[in-house]
């Protein structure tokens, strides 16, 4: 006898490029391949992932509009504003705490990370969480890929430490990152401006938690930032805030308690209810606000016009007005030497926003595509041309802050200017100081101050091995080298002697790449976990079915079993009883496994009697033609 053969199809392997914006807010995939430009979802859903995470008691976290409806129930174990927290340390978010329902803890190498249900979730881990399933709808809606690609989208304004994240989280979530761009730049590409002869383009994108202004320069093709300018802690989050700040100051002068004011509950639906008329706003004259909490005995309900939410965010818009001017400023720019303003973010709709950028700028903006499509369609753009798609087009990326070392007393010697064109490198020489010096210790600094405890440390190494000589005599050439992605490396070399030293950076606020192995493992390892936490759920519901349809008949078919396979089967209900009694949590999968087998088996003779039975009744009174 012959076997039979199986036709293994061969398994194409199908790779998608994608464009990711990774917002503070929202998140989106977009893609250009054959078929054009355009945003993903599947069918019949909005393309938009809010980027926000919920942890449940038990189970897979949620992402998306799920847990954005967690928000208001749960607060304390809903994550959002991630961004704001990647490749940061506790110091840099201060501001930002008080306004959080959720913890925030650091870890011994000074990260944020986020506390929930006595779990510890990094930025990078809680972003990786978004950026799956960002990916993953996307995929669907193409019918399914093997591997991932993508660029990803990260405000000009981010410092190497947060592109690093940003890096990480997409090899937590399995994604290769194929290029980090700027935001900005992504929103010119999706406008095809690279495509026009030349002309310089300034790009105001006011999101939920960041704003960026950049000014660009278009000539043949090539794509310079000439300039950026921004807040990372500046957006429509703000505006809710303004909001907010008001409800409470309304319902502190009707005598509600401070306690009330500050709970997790109350800041949670008071921020949804905010963001809701704000939207109004953007349309309505006038719009109707009610907060309900029964549990907190709160009945609130307020209108608010446009004029009185417009004086709320003056102060706001007239901040990003600022950083306009400085960034034109930067780029050495009068408003009349703009061809072009573009317009990107969610904030972008509200109506002042538009007429005060126009305003400052003296041209009307272009708002043609959907603001919030935009950056994932630039994204998907330079993904497509780094692919090998048919555009050619130059990237040049700008540094958005001043890079350097600290020198003897506390000063700092810049290596790298803000608003250079990366990639770029600079080499200068150090020496020892002090007789028979031996190691060097860098500290390398980043920000526009002059003093090094004003600026933000990005890592500190030791350059060791330097033959003892005299002071001043060692010669310690310093490269640093910005490549086009704004990843920064930095070696250090002994030239009197020819002796190289290897050194390592570690930035201060990332992570290492041990650690991320050690997520990445962490994630594996959960997934098995979930995985059998599921199947053992599964089992127990099964013995439960199994177990009501054996004592429902039980009694009728005992007589025709014998004694022997009676205990067996009461020794079995006894154990899956326990098993159910125990629940889930406390039993392995293998040992619920074990137990239903068990049952099964010691079932299979009522089975028996009870199919003979079904069949006797089914078959008396029928022709045996019928059969
Ligand atoms: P991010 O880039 O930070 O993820 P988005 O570009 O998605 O943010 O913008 C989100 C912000 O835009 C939120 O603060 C949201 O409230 C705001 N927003 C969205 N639609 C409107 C609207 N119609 N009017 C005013 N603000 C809006
Ligand atoms: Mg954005």
């Amino acid at each position: 006898m012959g076997y039979i053969e199986l036709n293994v199809l061969d398994h194409v392997v199908k790779n998608v490029v994608l464009g990711i914006d990774l917002g503070t807010t929202n998140s989106l995939a977009a893609i250009w391949d054959a078929d054009g430009p355009r945003v993903l979802a599947p069918e019949g859903e909005s393309p938009i992932v809010p980027s926000v995470v919920y942890v449940p008691e038990k189970g897979k976290a949620l992402v998306g509009s799920a847990a954005k409806a967690q928000a208001v129930l749960d607060p304390t174990h809903t994550l959002f504003s991630i961004k704001r927290f990647m490749g940061r340390g506790i110091g840099d978010i201060q501001a930002d705490l008080a306004m959080l329902p959720y913890k925030v803890s650091e870890t011994d190498r000074h990260l944020v990370q986020f506390e929930v249900r006595g779990k510890k979730i990094t930025p990078q881990q809680a972003s990786a969480l978004i950026l799956q399933e960002v990916a993953l709808r996307a995929v669907n809606a193409l019918g399914g890929a093997d591997i991932i690609q993508a660029v990803i989208t990260v405000p000009a304004y981010f410092d190497e430490p947060q592109r690093q994240a940003t890096r990480d989280a997409a090899k937590l979530a399995g994604i290769e990152v194929l290029r980090i761009v700027s935001e900005p730049t992504a929103a010119c590409l999706a406008y095809g401006l690279d495509q026009k002869g030349e002309g310089n383009i300034a790009v105001y994108d006011l999101g939920g938690g960041t704003f960026d202004v950049s000014i660009l320069r278009v000539d043949d093709g090539v794509f310079q930032v000439l300039s950026t300018a921004g807040d990372t802690a500046l957006g429509g989050d703000d505006f809710d805030r303004c909001l907010i700040r008001r409800f409470q100051d309304e319902l502190r002068a009707q005598g509600c308690a401070e306690e009330t004011l500050a709970d997790p509950q109350f800041l949670s639906a008071a921020r949804l209810a905010a963001e809701h008329a704000k939207r109004d706003l953007s349309s309505d004259p006038s719009t109707r606000i009610q907060l309900s909490l029964p549990e907190l005995g709160l009945d609130y309900r307020t209108t608010l016009t446009r004029a009185e939410f417009e004086a709320l965010i003056t102060p706001l818009i007239n901040k990003t007005l600022d950083h306009c001017r400085r960034a034109l400023a930067d780029a050495n720019l009068k408003p009349s030497d703009l061809d072009e303003v573009v317009l990107v973010g969610g904030s972008t709709r509200v109506p002042l926003v538009r007429a005060q950028v126009e305003a400052a700028f003296g041209r009307k903006p272009h708002t043609e595509l959907n603001p919030d499509h935009v950056v994932a369609l630039g994204a998907a753009a330079q993904a497509q041309v780094l692919t090998g798609g048919r555009r050619d087009v130059l990237l040049l990326d700008v540094t958005p802050l001043s890079l350097g070392l600290e020198t003897m007393g506390g000063a700092v010697a810049k290596m790298i200017e803000r608003n250079s064109t990366i990639p770029c490198s600079h080499t200068e020489g150090f020496t020892t100081y002090v007789d028979n010096q031996t190691g060097l210790d860098l500290n390398i600094l980043q920000g526009e101050r002059e003093l090094a405890a004003n600026c933000r440390s990005l890592g500190q190494f030791k350059l060791t091995g330097i033959p003892p000589m005299p002071a001043g005599m060692a010669k310690v050439a310093v490269r640093f080298h910005l490549d086009a992605d704004g990843q920064l490396t930095v070696t250090a070399r002994e030239e009197s002697t020819g002796v190289a030293s290897t050194i390592t950076v570690e930035p201060m606020h990332g992570l290492t790449d041990a650690e991320v192995e050690a997520m990445l493992h962490e994630g594996y390892a959960n997934a098995q976990a979930d995985f059998d936490h599921r199947r053992a759920v599964e089992l127990i519901t099964e013995m439960g079915t199994m177990l009501r349809a054996i004592e429902k008949n039980l009694e009728a078919a005992s007589p025709q079993l014998d004694k022997e396979t009676l205990e067996d089967l009461a020794e079995a209900m006894v154990a899956a009883k326990a098993a159910i009694a125990k629940g889930p949590e406390a039993i392995d999968k293998a040992a619920v496994q074990a137990t239903r087998d068990s049952l099964e088996q010691a079932s299979l003779p009522l089975a028996a009697v009870l199919m003979d039975s079904v069949v006797k009744k089914a078959v008396s009174g029928k022709q045996l033609g019928d059969l």
